[in-house]
């Protein structure tokens, strides 16, 4: 069965809604997601699937197997966007779910196993500090005490802004979804490694998994001007200290993959003539190595708490997410690669610096066997310059069709397991 270049073309077309020639940014819990949502399932309306938008946002369409008893094929991918999205971050995969799905609906395949197409909510870390909150939580791996008060920038909380959306984060307690027996994520790269090696795909063999600190130094506001700099307790160079010592620390990690950024800082009262009395920064650190990810880490933490007692100045430190990196199922990456070379397509295999809903399906337990309930899979599309979270954010056509044809492929094997 064959992916139809165009109307996959056309779905990615009907999801990124312009503004003044802009992709409309579609923030965690929004409306506009809400709306993306709602476009994909749109021409499902008449088809033999069964749709289900769960208490978090998750969407699911799903076409029945002919084993009632057998777990799911889902393939999945997000469609929030960061706050300066471009087109294909997230909605590729969405899409190319979704077309799978018509495509077995239009040749009037039933498989033996169920297939699903995922849309995970809120998998962009961009407003609340966290990534990847729907998938987390709709497998029962994040608590929602942790999360449900978080606050965005304008000072919205995340449980009124997934009311405000229609979901009912209370109804959590009750709903205990059966996770697929595989998962498949389709996601262009956001790294300049394929289109380097001249590669339509890539098949991710693990993912270096993100943990991110809240760190705060708390000073004294005073008068730029009338403060002599011995009474000062600048809350600033503090962090400038610290920001410096994360790069440092990445940059030496025995982990190849290791890389750590400070991509948010929080500067009060943030005026010319004022001494910064606080200042707040996470840092966001990644690697495969579990073991040197979190030294890194503690290494981190010892340094602020050293930099402000130095500076006589108030410090917390707040964890905000430490996932463990995981490695994808070698079962997946062997059919992915079977199909490839198939079709004939240039592949190869490599590691994920940015984590993914999928990574998170490999986390899930059995609760009767204990071990993984889900084998998981990632595909890369190349991606141009290696770009992302931004409007230069590109992959070719052929690329993208390229790897939902993988994906089909593979779910037609596995539905048949
Ligand atoms: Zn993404």
């Amino acid at each position: 069965m064959e992916i139809r270049g165009n109307e996959l073309l056309g779905l990615i077309e009907a999801v990124n809604v312009k503004e003044d020639g802009m992709l409309r940014p579609r923030p965690a819990f929004s409306e506009y997601e809400r709306i993306a949502h709602d476009t994909l399932c749109r021409p499902f309306a008449d088809l033999d699937v069964t749709i289900c938008r769960d208490p978090v946002g998750n969407t699911v369409i799903r076409r029945a197997g002919r084993n009632k008893t057998a777990r799911a094929v889902a393939v999945l991918s997000h469609l929030d966007t960061v706050y300066t999205p471009g087109e294909y971050d997230g909605t590729v995969g969405c899409c190319a779910a979704a077309h799978i799905i018509t495509r077995l609906c239009e040749e009037n395949i039933t498989l033996t196993r169920p297939v699903e197409a995922h849309f995970m909510a809120a998998e962009e870390s961009s407003r609340w500090g966290v990534g990847c909150v729907g998938s987390r939580l709709r497998l029962s791996l994040l608590n929602p005490q942790a999360v449900l008060d978080l606050r965005d920038a304008d000072g919205v909380g995340m449980r009124e802004a997934m009311r405000a959306c229609g979901l009912a984060p209370e109804a959590l307690g009750s709903f205990t979804p059966e996770p697929p027996e595989f998962a498949i994520e389709l996601h262009p790269e956001q790294g300049p490694v394929l289109e380097h090696q001249g590669l339509p795909v890539g098949f991710v063999t693990a993912i270096a998994a993100p943990a991110r600190l809240r760190v705060a130094f708390i000073g004294e506001t005073n008068h730029s001007g009338a403060c002599p700099m011995h009474l000062r307790k600048d809350a600033l160079p503090a962090s400038a200290e610290l920001i410096l010592r994360v790069e440092q620390l990445a940059r030496e990690s025995e982990d190849t993959y290791a890389v750590a950024t400070v991509g948010y800082c929080h500067v009060e009262p943030n005026y010319t003539n004022a001494i910064p009395g606080l200042v707040e920064l996470i840092v966001d650190v990644r690697g495969v190595d579990l073991q040197h990810r979190d030294a890194m880490l503690a290494e981190i933490k010892a340094s602020a708490h050293q930099i402000a007692e130095r500076r006589a100045l108030g410090c917390t430190i707040k964890v905000l997410q430490q996932d463990r990196p995981e490695l994808l199922s070698e079962e997946l990456l062997e059919l992915f690669e079977h199909n490839a070379r198939k079709r004939k397509l240039g592949h190869t295999r490599l590691v994920s610096g940015a984590a993914h809903d999928v990574l998170h399906f490999s986390k899930a337990m059995c609760p009767v066997s204990a071990k993984p309930a889900t084998q998981a899979g990632l595909i890369f599309i190349a991606s141009r310059g290696g770009k992302s979270h931004c409007p230069d954010e590109f992959s070719e056509p052929e690329h993208i069709i390229a790897g939902a044809q993988i994906a089909l492929d593979t779910v037609l094997t596995l539905a048949e397991r």
